[in-house]
């Protein structure tokens, strides 16, 4: 059933209990809040804030990278009746104002590193009355001072069923980013449908490396752990030997991350110098992960299957997720659909018929987790959402006869070729099992002929400079069917890939 609390008492109403546990570690410097000190700051902050006109119906920037403060900004802004809208803390100045001016938002919360371009964003947007800094700087309010507000608590009316409670900004892999309303009920729903699948308890010790400032992050690192007593230990930033020193260190038990980092894990020689068996699992998410590459993981790891999970930000953000304790999920899944959620698959051809196991087509969702819409945007809300309430989630996918599902990839990135549909995400798997190459991606480029052709861009391991295009293209010629095949190659020293682990594949559009 749907779970009508406001965001902040749905994951924080608990807190009072869980008392002096560790609610969020620094992983850089150690700084700890207990449960206790997440609950009482928040609502003080929320006090202040709403003593400086912070009120409902208002969105509030908050533009930070993972700190132990982000959850109680957070939570603090939802309690003074603010849409809180995640912002991208390396943004530029001006893809900062656009989305202060998209959004509307009238306040901004920051740190004190990042003030310069928040001022900066604030500016060029114009309309935004105040900054406040997580730490501390001159000039600004801080949020540390804050917590000694004598402010009464504010009692603001939470509407859960209309009220938005985060505007996240999908995250532009296909277009402009697009500000998504989520109201508190969504949110919230979603996260009870994912709990008893993926959560953690009083016991547990999650990495936050991923961004809270996306919809994953938000999520599974930041209201899921919180709801259930876990201690989060932050990091700003991935960065490999820093990441395995704090699992190590922290005795981390379970790891939320994306392919990228599930490919270091696999591949990468540094992770046999750290200690790393506290872990209990891994699950990855926000990207297609091969099933070879899940399984060389786990296998180093000594860890149960690497698990998937899929959702997009328009689904606040989960629809499947494989169960912390599946004994045999089939390899490559995502998961299964999660309670109180339908699905459909159709056919790209024939968008009206619905497809059976084993058959390949869109993925459709409705449930009490699908968006209220795009921030003034009806046109797209109405591309997205259908009369009946289908979300179409542009994503192309199968389930088996046990309800599986798989994710080929997006109905977008499909290479047609000759007639064929190909998968760039299928292209991308194989390229990664030769030992020479450390990192791939795929887009369909025009030939001479005028036919789409998958074109690799590679990057070789650092032991196989002398990596030749042909060796990689009868690499994948002797293991697909020919209309698979890889055309064209390029080599290069990185893949461009959005903060939560995407491959940019427009960016190398572009570079074609
Ligand atoms: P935009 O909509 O702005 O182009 P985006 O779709 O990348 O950006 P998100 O909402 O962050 O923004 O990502 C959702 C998408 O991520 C899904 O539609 C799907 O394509 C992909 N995805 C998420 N989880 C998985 C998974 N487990 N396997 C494959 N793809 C996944
Ligand atoms: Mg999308």
């Amino acid at each position: 059933p749907p779970v009508e609390l406001p965001i902040h008492d749905a994951v924080l109403g608990h807190a009072a209990e869980y008392g002096d546990r560790p609610a969020l570690i620094d992983g850089t410097d150690g700084t700890t809040l207990t449960y206790a000190q997440v609950d009482r700051f928040h609502r003080r902050i929320a006090a202040a804030l709403a003593e400086a006109g912070v009120g409902k119906g208002d969105v509030l920037a908050l533009h930070s990278p993972n700190t132990v403060a982000f959850p109680t900004a957070f939570y603090a802004a939802t309690r003074a009746g603010a849409a809180v809208t995640t912002v991208h803390p390396l943004a530029t100045p001006e893809e900062f104002a656009k989305q202060l001016r998209d959004s509307g938002a009238r306040w901004i919360i920051t740190v004190s590193p990042l003030l310069e371009p928040a001022r900066r964003a604030a500016e060029l947007a114009g309309g935004v009355r105040e900054i406040f800094v997580c730490d501390s700087a001159p000039g600004h309010r801080s949020l540390i001072d804050m917590v000694a507000s004598t402010a009464p608590e504010p009692q603001v009316p939470v509407d859960p069923v209309e009220d938005v409670a985060a505007l996240p900004y999908s995250s532009g892999t296909t277009g402009v980013p697009k500000g998504v309303m989520l109201t508190h009920r969504q949110i919230a729903t979603n996260l009870a449908q994912l709990e008893p699948l993926i959560s953690a308890g009083p016991g547990d010790r999650i990495l936050a490396v991923l961004p809270f400032f996306h919809i994953y992050g938000l999520t599974a690192l930041m209201n899921a752990p919180l709801r259930k007593g876990a201690t989060v230990v932050v990091l700003p930033r991935f960065e490999l030997e820093t990441f395995l020193a704090a699992i190590e260190t922290h005795r981390i038990t379970g790891l939320y991350v994306a392919p990228p980092i599930v490919l270091a894990l696999a591949k990468h020689p540094a992770v046999a110098r750290y200690d790393l068996s506290s872990l209990r699992y891994v699950l990855s998410a926000a990207a297609p992960l091969d099933a070879q590459l899940a399984a060389a993981c786990s296998e180093r790891l000594g860890l149960p299957p690497v698990g998937q999970a899929y959702g997009m930000t328009e689904l606040s953000p989960g629809t499947h997720v494989v169960p912390l304790d599946a004994m045999d999920p089939p390899p490559g899944t995502v998961g299964k659909l999660i309670a109180g959620t339908e699905m459909r698959i159709v056919s790209l051809d024939d968008p009206g018929k619905d497809l059976g196991p084993g058959e390949t087509g869109e993925i459709l969702i409705r449930g009490p987790q699908v968006m209220k819409g795009y921030l003034g945007r009806p046109e797209a809300t109405d591309a997205m959402i259908d009369a009946e309430g289908w979300l179409h989630t542009g994503d192309v996918g199968h389930v088996d006869a046990d309800g599986w599902l798989f994710v080929v990839d997006r109905v977008k990135e499909l290479i047609k070729y000759k007639g064929f549909q190909v998968a760039p995400a299928e292209l991308e798997a194989l390229l990664l099992t030769h030992p020479g190459i450390a990192d791939a991606a795929v887009i369909g480029v025009y030939n001479d002929d005028h036919n789409e052709v998958p074109h690799a861009y590679v990057v070789r391991q650092p032991t196989a400079d002398g990596l030749t295009e042909d060796e990689v293209m009868t690499y994948v010629a002797e293991r697909v069917a020919p209309y698979k095949r890889v055309r064209q190659v390029t080599f290069t020293d990185g893949v461009p890939r959005a903060a939560s682990g995407k491959i940019l594949r427009r960016r190398l559009r572009g570079r074609a």
